[in-house]
């Protein structure tokens, strides 16, 4: 089973078109396919082809900090051990915990000498399965309204896709990945085999596509680039950048009035 993300550091370029399109081409091979839609703050694979998100199939629960100032002793070591500096400690307070910085890791409550550290589970997402065909299937994650910190949502949206694609037999997963470099987009691009950076020939969609490339090499992830309306624009930029990483750019796709028209219809599945 192949992991393929389908990545980019600029939103608009095209990304949730082309994992479409993808996962249309391997599923017409006769392969048997999920895609899987971490964009889990605004996923919307699922209207491009049609579908409506109505029972979830999972719920997503995380663990935050909560603190029992009876047995806190103000030692500090919680804020010192948080990565995410998300715990605050004014000297001689109680330690503050923020809740929008906490990836709810669990170090605090693991390295707190006094147990003064309760981990509180709160729902922090939905899973919704889509059968689209026999061979074709999509999972969306959808991160709770409000949540800042989604990396563990995508985390967990992912295990889900892996098990079910084992129970499947399923011979690739896509991961869609949100755009930019942050969390939840290096949740996604994490364990995964081979990406594709989507970009379009724009000076944003260049200097995104660098940020991007820089990522998947510190990652370790073999990538491939992707111009989408590859016929807009100057692609000398985006060349460039290509050289400089050493990556293919092995997709022009131009500008395409069928592509945006299947695409406002939620219908890009049948194309
Ligand atoms: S590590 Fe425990 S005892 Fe020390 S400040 Fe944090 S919560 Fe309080
Ligand atoms: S759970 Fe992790 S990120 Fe959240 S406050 Fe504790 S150490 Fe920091």
């Amino acid at each position: 089973m192949k992991k393929i993300a389908i990545t980019g550091g600029k939103g608009g370029t095209g990304k949730s078109t082309v994992a479409v399109l993808l996962t249309n081409k391997f599923s017409k091979k006769g392969k048997k396919v999920i895609l899987c839609d971490c964009d889990v703050e605004c996923p919307n694979d699922y209207l491009l082809i049609g579908q409506k998100l109505k029972k979830p199939v999972k719920k997503i629960f995380a663990e935050f900090p909560e603190l029992n100032k009876k047995k806190c002793q103000k030692c500090g070591l919680c804020a010192k051990t948080c990565q995410s500096n998300a715990i605050f400690l004014a000297p001689g307070k109680y330690p503050v915990f923020i809740k929008d910085l906490c990836s709810a890791c669990g170090a605090c409550w693991a390295v707190c000498p006094y147990k003064a550290i309760k981990a509180k589970k709160e729902e922090v997402g939905k899973i919704y399965l889509h059968k689209i065909k026999s061979s074709l299937y999509l999972i969306t994650g959808v991160a709770k309204a409000g949540l800042e910190e989604t990396g563990p949502v995508v985390t967990q949206l992912k295990e889900f896709a892996l098990n079910f694609a084992k129970t499947i037999k399923a011979d690739y997963v896509l991961f869609d990945t949100a755009a930019g470099i942050h969390c939840p987009v290096i949740s996604a691009l994490f364990g995964c085999d081979f990406a594709y950076a989507v970009t379009e020939p724009t000076p944003m969609g260049a200097y995104d596509l660098n940020l991007i490339l820089d990522l998947c090499k510190k990652l370790k992830i073999p990538t491939k680039v992707i111009i989408n309306q590859a016929d807009l624009g100057d692609k000398k930029e985006i060349k460039k950048i290509a050289r400089k990483f050493e990556t293919k750019i092995v997709k022009e796709i131009p500008y395409s009035k069928k592509i945006v028209d299947a695409y406002s219809q939620g219908r890009l599945n049948k194309l």
